[in-house]
């Protein structure tokens, strides 16, 4: 097979165990004679991985028996709307970080009252508001807390006077998060903890009840935690890979160990970015996330930027594309990416710079 480094930003590199796990159980699930796609999610085999998969995100992340965490479909895409419809009564707030943040306060304005806090929109969500104040006065308080095209990251569990919602789809997992300041977390499983096709919630139970409105049976956070996340037929593919993958941060010493790691991977190469004179950072330096490093041809070499991306292909490196809404390069550095990687980018980087200069 081809050697690549892959820096996709979702679906993207998971943990090469997890993934033998999968090919293994499409063959043979936990002796049962089937394929782990054709049993019945209703069995007793796969009971036991549910109920692994949620011990696990249970001692991962040390959520406290407040919490309760679901495994739903839809992505983070749904995820918003099913924030606005749960918690949404008056009037909610929401810290403007980026295209994410934007299309979740978007939906919860099609369901009420939602308006952003705070907003980077000026300056192209290139770093996160600070010093605004959170009226106290709000259902709740949602933030994105890694902007995956900017490459901004709130690196720190904030103190919030009303329920705080965050989406963590681009950072879960990568770092050690105190649930218990959270009313809601919510993303989508493709960036760090598994495939596309599961969407995981972590929510403060005592938060639910409170709203007046109608909300469509599968929409609601309730009846997820009733059925245990099996109301209806969950993902069971991509549930099967995320308990793989959680086993395998579980095996590399959990999340504080897996975070140490991801900051020596984002120092390697955001050195590299700020020594090369052809590169340069484009996130606020106090706001740089572990998780996605993005970066543009230093003022003056722009016109190289065609040429570094086919010489990085050739080496492969593969989806250091940035976003189409900002362009340059960005490497999605997940859990699951190896430091090789990273050295492997780096090296491009110092190679392509000795050619040019
Ligand atoms: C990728 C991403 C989303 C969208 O996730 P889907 O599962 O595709 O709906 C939302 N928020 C953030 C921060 C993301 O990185």
């Amino acid at each position: 097979m081809k050697k690549v480094h892959n820096f996709n930003a979702g679906p993207c590199v998971l943990p090469q165990q997890a993934v033998d796990k999968a090919i293994e159980a499409l063959k043979d699930f936990a002796g049962t004679g089937m394929p782990v796609i054709c049993v019945s999610h209703r069995s007793k085999e796969w009971s036991a991985v549910m109920d692994e998969c949620r011990a696990l995100w249970k001692e991962l992340l040390n959520i406290p028996d407040t919490h309760e965490v679901l495994f739903l479909g839809g992505g983070a895409s749904l995820g918003f709307l099913y924030v606005a419809m749960n918690l949404l009564e008056n009037k909610a707030g929401y810290l403007e970080t980026g295209v994410w943040a934007k299309k979740a306060l978007k939906e919860a304005k099609g369901i009420g009252n939602a308006y952003a806090v705070a907003s980077s929109a000026e300056t192209t969500y290139n770093y996160i508001p600070k010093g605004y104040e959170i009226p106290a006065d709000l259902d709740y308080f949602h933030i994105t807390t890694n902007n995956t095209i900017y490459g901004t990251e709130i690196h720190e569990d904030m103190d919030c006077p009303v329920p705080l919602v965050a989406d963590m789809s681009s950072d879960i997992m990568s770092r050690p998060v105190d649930v218990s300041k959270y009313a809601v977390i919510y993303g989508g499983a493709q960036k760090n903890v598994g495939p596309a096709g599961v969407t995981f919630v972590i929510v403060r139970k005592d938060v639910l009840g409170k709203v007046s409105r109608y909300i469509p049976t599968m929409l609601d956070y309730r009846t997820h935690i009733d059925g245990e996340s099996m109301f209806n037929t969950p993902p069971v593919f991509p549930i099967f890979v995320m308990t793989e993958t959680l086993k395998w941060v579980k095996e590399l010493g959990g999340v504080e160990a897996i975070y140490k790691i991801n900051k020596e991977k984002a120092a390697l190469l955001y050195d590299e970015i700020d020594r090369n004179s052809l590169f340069v950072g484009t996130a606020a330096k106090e706001d740089r996330s572990i998780m996605n490093v993005c970066f543009v041809m230093a003022p003056g070499y722009e016109a190289l930027q065609d040429e570094f991306m086919s010489f990085a292909k050739e080496r492969g490196m593969v989806g250091i594309k940035g976003h189409r809404s900002v362009g340059g390069f960005r490497a999605s550095i997940y859990n699951a990416c190896p430091v090789e990687s990273v050295q492997a980018l780096v090296d491009c980087m110092k190679e392509f710079e000795a050619l040019k200069k």
